[in-house]
């Protein structure tokens, strides 16, 4: 067995891996990122592919702006790449089985609807939106109106901030005003427009590894760590697999990776596949062991098109019931983020861990018939609502995986683990998701990456 060490090992090159390497590093720190996949994986979850030579993301159809992103980029002296999104968050939302303008649905109730929605994101602190952390917005907005139009709105945002959620309005309040006042102070407007990334949404990651590899950082692609090395509750490096197995059951050597801070950056849900609960106290292994499966998990398909009149390009498009998949949907729709003759139609559907298909039983028969049954169930009631979009597409992508855990009350914000892992000194879990997130998504990657860097630079 050979060693090397270094300051920090980050294990995983996600968002929130390469957002953490990228502090650190400017901060000096000698920073080794693990990433199992190859170097076009560098982002995880948010990297991007191509076909038909264009980028296509992994299921991404817009960035939460929160400005925790882009307070990393400005910190390490890069631009973020150009957003392409030319429409507002103002579609239309299939309810009571007529389509309704979003805008509409408060237009005649608007000095309640600023009562409720406006003045909590203007005029509550943060300290008081998180006591919200465990109230659902339905009940939220129940016990602050009786105007049906806000209730209904209320509904839509349950949509837009838990997904397709089955019970959308099961979604936290805290979660969703956290992020309406984050985007609110930020931004210095309510939200209204998502970040759509030039390039595809993996396009976030180049700038980041450029940084992390011109401060000395180094990054290994290709490289599986099989686990986080612990010893008398001190963390002391990482053990990665030399080479593959030549017969199916062979015991792989190991290398041994030294360093005195290790981060694991990989999803909640793969913590088990490279970290002992016995290492951990054992609060936060029960905590840390009844969050991690509680994934929602998001099928997706893209249609491409060359047809600008296969859709009307104004904003998301939302389905309470379809009546073939029984589920609520989602819609949004986009030029090529590099070719503006042709366009992409994404559809999503959020299912729950508890639920089939279910990603983590993906390899049973039963799961991948469900699957299947539910795209192509699918497939027939998105071309009933928008005729051409299906069978007159050039290319389809389905994909399925999980997108994040659950954000219902229980779930979220103390409820949620300490970046700092409790019972091994040195160790930091920053994967999705932490209490340090709050927002959603890429941005929720950026604010545990800046909260982590702050406690390893000892700020
Ligand atoms: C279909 C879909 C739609 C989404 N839509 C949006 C959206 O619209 N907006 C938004 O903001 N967010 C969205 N998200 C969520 C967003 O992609 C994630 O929140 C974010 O990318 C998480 O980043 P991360 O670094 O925490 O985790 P990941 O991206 O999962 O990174 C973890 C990394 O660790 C690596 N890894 C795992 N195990 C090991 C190991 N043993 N050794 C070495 N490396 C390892 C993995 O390969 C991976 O690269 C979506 C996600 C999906 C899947």
């Amino acid at each position: 067995m050979s060693t090397e060490s270094f300051d920090v090992i980050i294990v995983g090159g996600g968002m929130g891996g390469l957002n953490l390497a990228a502090l650190l590093t400017k901060a000096g720190k000698r920073v080794l990122v693990l990433e199992k996949s190859g170097r076009e994986g560098l982002g995880g979850r948010a990297a991007s592919g191509r076909t038909h030579d264009s980028a296509i993301d992994n299921g991404i159809k817009g960035l939460i702006l929160a400005g925790s992103q882009d307070e990393i980029f400005r910190r390490i002296g890069k631009e973020m790449p150009e957003n392409v999104c030319r429409w507002t968050n103002s579609g239309k939302v299939f309810m009571g089985g007529a389509w309704k303008d979003i805008d509409g649905l408060v237009r005649g109730s608007l000095a309640e609807f600023a009562k409720v929605y406006m003045t909590t994101a203007k005029d509550w602190t943060y300290e008081q939106i998180e006591e919200l952390d465990d109230v659902s917005i339905e009940q939220f907005v129940q016990e602050r109106t009786n105007d049906e139009n806000v209730i209904d709105f209320f509904r839509y945002l349950g949509w837009l901030f838990g997904g397709t959620l089955p019970i959308p309005t099961d979604y936290s309040a805290g979660m969703l005003f956290y992020s309406v006042k984050k985007q609110l102070d930020t931004l210095g407007e309510f939200p209204s427009k998502s970040y759509w990334v030039k390039g595809g949404s993996g396009a976030i990651a180049g700038p980041l590894v450029e940084s992390i590899e011109e401060n000395g950082g180094e990054i290994r692609t290709g490289t599986s760590v099989s686990r986080i090395v612990v010893e008398k509750g001190r963390v002391v490096g990482v053990e990665v697999d030399t080479g593959r197995p030549r017969v199916p059951t062979e015991f792989v050597d190991a290398e041994i990776l030294e360093a005195p801070v290790v981060v694991s950056a990989v999803a909640i849900w793969d913590i088990f596949n490279i970290l002992n609960e016995d290492d951990l106290s054992p609060w936060y292994a029960d905590r840390l062991r009844h969050l991690h499966r509680k994934t929602l998990n998001d099928a997706t398909v893209t249609y491409g098109h060359s047809d600008p009149s296969l859709w009307d390009h104004t904003g998301p498009r939302w389905v309470q019931q379809g009546p073939h998949t029984g589920r609520p949907w989602c819609a949004s729709s986009l030029e090529y983020s590099d070719d503006t003759s042709k366009y992409e139609a994404t559809f999503w559907i959020q299912t729950g861990w508890w639920e089939k298909p279910d990603i983590f039983r993906i390899k049973e028969a039963s799961h991948k018939a469900a699957l299947r049954k539910l795209f192509d169930d699918w497939d027939r009631e998105i071309e009933e609502f928008f005729p051409g979009i299906v069978s007159k597409a050039e290319w389809k992508l389905r994909s399925f995986g999980p997108a994040t855990l659950i954000e219902t009350p229980g779930n979220v914000g103390r409820n949620l683990i300490d970046i700092r892992a409790e019972g091994v000194d040195g160790l930091y879990l920053i994967g999705e998701r932490t209490s340090a997130a709050k927002v959603m998504g890429v941005y929720g990657s950026a604010q545990v990456a800046i909260a982590a860097a702050s406690m390893i630079l000892g700020e």
